[in-house]
């Protein structure tokens, strides 16, 4: 691995003050670098963080830009979701700063060794996975991305316990759009499909991101690429590091594999049988595909297949993306999907059971063509429950394929959908819709799903 450069700035605006920026804030500081902390939202948002801001020196400007917030910054850190094109940051670039992401700013001062995770679909659960195969064999795991703390946060946490740290981080594209020094020495692209493209002007562009992940990377280092997504392998010509594969439907030559309902390794030049895909403790092909993705990082870094299968055989799955919560005593099983915003995750759950489903969908519409999903709700869904301000939109695709039912609270869909269930039925909330019609976001609709669904069972 190559040395990271010394951090050139002694002034950084730190643009954005949410959980990433507030991150960048104490790793500037814990550097000694001074920082000028800027959002545009009203002061009276930030009462519980101003004593912290006061405490470290931190400059603050809170509400609407006023005057010359960049004075005496070399640099600005903009957090993910603040668009390049702000006009804070184009002055910033007309001023000649540098703009740095928050996931570069923080591989300035990573000393540890980084696993990156990077993809349209499928990141935080390949992080959480690997993350946990990654500490299970007896690394210092420090797990960072949209789950858990921010990837600054973690790198000034880590502490040295005399075993060796590695960072297991999940990256937006938006976080790479402006790589410099980032360095992985394991990176993986999940898989590239048309999205963000409110943020991307074309597919190119958006392709273009996701690539800058191995940018620093050299022939040291290893690249996981998704060899049945085509876009991404077009990356494998253009890495100087060392390519590993992964595939669902075909044998590859250094990686992991699904052949005969099995996993296997390829691995110099041998190729070994590692468990059965119903060994595989997430449903659904999608979480196979992330399953391999995360076996094949664990394995670049060291981690034995025994340690690789004891983590398997534990792990839980990963909150609000199909979760098991709970059987009822006459055998129906309710699972939890609330991070389906979209139809595309809905299809990717309903592709997941074999077992006839009573599904609760709705929320906040997202102008989606539900129509697309007609046959496949024909042909899994036995009776659909229908929640929130989608309800009239929803229905009318599908209302008339499948016996429908509305509620007016999650609650209430529970107990339609349990009514509706027989032994051996599903109770799927895979909503396709984003929840803030009714919820503060997706964790929450996912909350009170649970609660609803264990008050029901254990009555
Ligand atoms: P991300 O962090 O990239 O948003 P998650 O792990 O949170 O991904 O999964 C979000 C949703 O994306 C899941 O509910 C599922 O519908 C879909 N998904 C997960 N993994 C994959 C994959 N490998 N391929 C396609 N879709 C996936």
């Amino acid at each position: 691995m190559t040395e990271t450069r010394p951090f050139p700035f002694s002034r950084v605006c730190v643009f954005g003050a949410a959980r990433s920026g507030v991150g960048a804030m104490y790793l500037l500081r814990h550097h000694q670098v001074d920082v000028t902390l800027v959002d545009e939202r009203p002061p009276m948002e930030f009462r519980s963080l101003m004593r912290r801001i006061k405490r470290l020196f931190v400059t603050a400007h809170f509400g609407p830009i006023k005057g010359d917030v960049l004075r005496g910054c070399q640099a600005i850190v903009v957090s993910p979701g603040i668009p390049l094109s702000h006009p804070l940051v184009q002055e910033a670039v007309d001023r000649e700063l540098a703009v740095i992401s928050e996931v570069e700013l923080a591989s300035y001062f990573a000393k540890a060794p980084i696993i990156a995770i990077t993809g349209t679909n499928g990141k935080t659960t390949s992080t959480i996975l690997t993350g946990q195969m990654v500490a299970d064999a007896g690394f210092n795991a420090v797990v960072a991305g949209n789950i858990g703390r921010s990837f600054s946060d973690a790198i000034v946490s880590s502490q040295e316990d005399g075993r060796p740290t590695m960072l297991v981080t999940e990256i937006s594209s938006f976080q790479l759009e402006s790589i410099e020094e980032f360095h992985p020495h394991v990176a993986t692209i999940l898989n590239i499909s048309r999205d963000h493209v409110d943020r991307y002007p074309t597919m190119r562009e958006y392709i273009d991101a996701k690539f800058q992940i191995t940018l620093n990377q050299d022939e040291d280092d290893y690249l996981v690429l998704n060899e049945d997504d085509p876009i991404v392998m077009k990356l494998a010509e253009d890495t100087a590091a060392e390519v590993y594969t992964f595939s669902l439907t075909r044998e590859v030559e250094q990686g992991a594999f699904v052949a005969d309902g099995r996993i296997y390794l390829a691995e110099d030049g041998e190729i070994q049988p590692l468990c059965n895909i119903s060994d595989v403790p997430m449903p659904g092909s999608h979480n196979v595909a992330n399953t391999l993705a995360s076996i094949v990082m664990a394995r670049r870094i060291g981690v034995s297949t025994d340690s690789l299968l004891k983590t398997l055989a534990k792990f839980k799955g990963v909150e609000h993306r199909i979760e098991y919560v709970a059987t009822s005593s006459d055998g129906v099983e309710f699972y939890n999907d609330s991070k389906a915003t979209n139809v595309d995750s809905l299809e990717k759950a309903l592709l997941s059971f074999q077992k006839p489903l009573i599904l609760v969908a709705g929320g906040k519409d997202k102008q989606s063509a539900y129509e697309r999903l007609n046959s496949l709700i024909k042909e899994r869904v036995k009776g659909l429950v229908l929640i929130g301000e989608a309800r009239p939109l929803i229905k009318k695709a599908w209302g008339g394929l499948v016996e429908t039912r509305e509620a007016g609270s999650i609650e209430e869909a529970v107990k339609i959908a349990a009514g509706m269930a027989r032994g051996g039925d599903v109770v799927l909330l895979s909503p396709a819709c984003a929840s803030f019609d009714m919820f503060k976001d997706f964790e929450d609709r996912g909350d009170h799903f649970k609660r609803a669904v264990r008050a029901y069972v254990e009555h």
